[in-house]
């Protein structure tokens, strides 16, 4: 027989990535077996391995994709197998998750488990909205409600008398649907029909919505508004504090969707950025960054001392070099020599970050002002090495040379079109409000042109805004048929990101 393997019954948090436990997040890395429900976004999903199995198995308010029974069984089974599974449930999986249930199948059936709690949607979405749900000055009692109950059942399990009375700070789940029967019953039990009332949809999300009233008109509203779940229902005088504890949705790009169309693998940076001022960020990376074995490095490694100085355009420069560097048996002690020069901060810290020292960084990040220090630098018959992209602008190596220094270029990577676009981000992009559309360089333009095609860049170009990193990138724009909004004063990520902050600002 098969040793029995292990459920872990694991709260997944209310939807912000960042608000799932550390031991949620080890224990999705290394299962076997990952059973989610509807609610647990796609960010989290990705944590898992690659090899493990992935089972979707729904679960909607009104609409069970999989009945319970059957994802008992599947669990169960999974476990006999000898698997490591990680059911992973909404928020909490014993607030109203039926985690319980689960857990009892589990003990009937021998199955050895563990709990992760997670943090509740009836607490986080609140908090999210600027909505404490305990504050001494108004309430110390909190009760968590299911909003679920069919209306036509005689005997309420809900005692709506008791949750009624006094002034305790009450949280629906699953209740939008039913939202005119709980006002009523609210208000037919003796609560205040002026009691403050707020529903967050989608609440921690980018998309989080709030809308807020009182026990009487909230109904109306909802309805006049098409307000939708999943939505946290939240009912009592500390709503009130809203006013002032107001916090996500005044954030500088919340409630603004953009466009990333960097290189997955570059633009982690970019993208934490924006979150973390409020935008939903569209990850559509257009390029791929592939590496050139440079056939000529192996002997301008040999003969590197005759270098005066090595020049780095680009981060992606910095970790192509040295990893070629590497393979071919060398390492930095074999860069003796030449001094070096890096384009833009971010260029220099990577090369710092490899035990590099930079000499200068051009105060302008493009070739022409790199062209300019370096000549004052250098004299004719001076050699310099410039490892860069396929396809970069001649005009460094020409400035130079017209100057007589030597320059050796090695191509080592290109900036190669993405190929597999995922249809997930494709459909975002058709479907979402876009906002805005950030583009790094000239082949992020011509490369995002040619994924989205004319058809959807004639959709796209009316009310997007652009935002480019410098003037080069614009020019591709503009080439493109795009109107160019933002350009930064200094052409680095940092500077782009305060100048779509500034632009947001302007235009809200
Ligand atoms: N176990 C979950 C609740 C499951 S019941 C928890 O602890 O959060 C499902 C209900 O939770 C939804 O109908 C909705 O009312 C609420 N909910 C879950 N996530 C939510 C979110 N991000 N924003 C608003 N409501 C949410």
């Amino acid at each position: 027989m098969n040793n029995i393997g292990m459920v872990f019954l694991v709260g997944a948090g209310p939807g912000d990535p960042g608000l799932l436990t550390v031991k949620a997040a080890e224990l999705i890395k290394k299962c076997d077996v990952l059973v989610y429900d509807r609610l647990v976004g796609p960010q989290i999903i990705a944590g898992a391995a690659q090899d493990s199995e992935r089972l979707f198995v729904g679960k909607e308010s009104s609409n069970h994709s999989l009945p319970q029974e059957e994802i008992n069984q599947l669990i169960v089974d999974r476990a006999r197998q000898g698997k490591m599974v990680v059911r992973l449930k909404g928020g909490d999986p014993f607030v109203f998750g039926r985690g319980g249930e689960e857990a009892e199948f589990l003990k009937l059936n021998g199955i050895p488990f563990e709990i992760v709690p997670g943090v509740t949607s009836a607490v986080a979405a609140p908090a999210y909205a600027g909505i404490p749900v305990t504050h001494r000055d108004f309430t110390s009692t909190l009760t968590i409600i299911t909003g679920h109950e069919r209306p036509e059942k005689k005997e309420s399990s809900v005692p709506w008398e008791q949750i009624a009375a006094g002034k305790g700070t009450l949280v629906f789940l699953m209740g939008v649907e039913n939202l005119g029967t709980i006002v009523s019953r609210l208000i037919a039990f003796g609560r205040s029909p002026d009691t403050p009332i707020a529903l967050v949809r989608w609440g921690t999300l980018p998309y989080q919505e709030v809308l807020t009233g009182v026990l009487h008109n909230i109904a109306d509203e909802v309805k006049a508004r098409g307000f939708l779940p999943p939505a946290v229902i939240v009912v009592g005088e500390v709503v009130k504090l809203r006013e002032d504890l107001q916090w996500f949705d005044n954030r500088p790009l919340s409630g603004r969707t953009i466009v990333v169309t960097r290189a997955r693998s570059q633009a982690s940076h970019m993208v934490a950025e924006l979150e973390r001022l409020g935008a939903q960020v569209i990850e559509f990376p257009t390029i791929r960054i592939k590496p050139i074995a440079a056939p000529g490095l192996q002997e301008c490694l040999v003969k590197i001392s005759e270098y005066s100085w090595l020049t780095f355009t680009s981060v992606n420069g910095v970790k192509e070099f040295i990893n070629q560097l590497n393979e071919l048996g060398f390492d930095i002690r074999d860069l003796k020599g030449p001094r070096i020069c890096a384009i833009g901060p971010a260029t220099a810290a990577e090369a710092e970050s490899r035990g590099l020292r930079v000499s200068i960084i051009p105060p302008e990040y493009r070739a022409e002002a790199a062209a300019d220090i370096l000549l004052s630098e250098m004299e004719a018959g001076e050699q310099m090495l410039l490892p860069r992209a396929r396809g970069a602008r001649e005009i460094l190596p020409v400035m130079l040379r017209e100057r007589g220094i030597i320059v050796d270029e090695l191509e080592i990577y290109e900036a190669a079109l993405e190929a597999s676009v995922s249809p997930h981000a494709l459909g975002l992009l058709k479907d979402a409000d876009i906002d805005l559309i950030t583009f790094t360089s000239s082949s992020t333009v011509n490369n995002f042109v040619a994924l989205i095609g004319a058809e959807g860049l004639s959709g796209l170009q009316k009310e997007v805004k652009v935002a480019c990193i410098g003037p080069i990138t614009a020019n591709t724009a503009v080439e493109a048929g795009f109107t160019v909004d933002i350009i930064p004063q200094e052409y680095t990520v940092d500077k782009l990101v305060q100048a779509i902050v500034e632009f947001m600002g302007q235009n809200a």
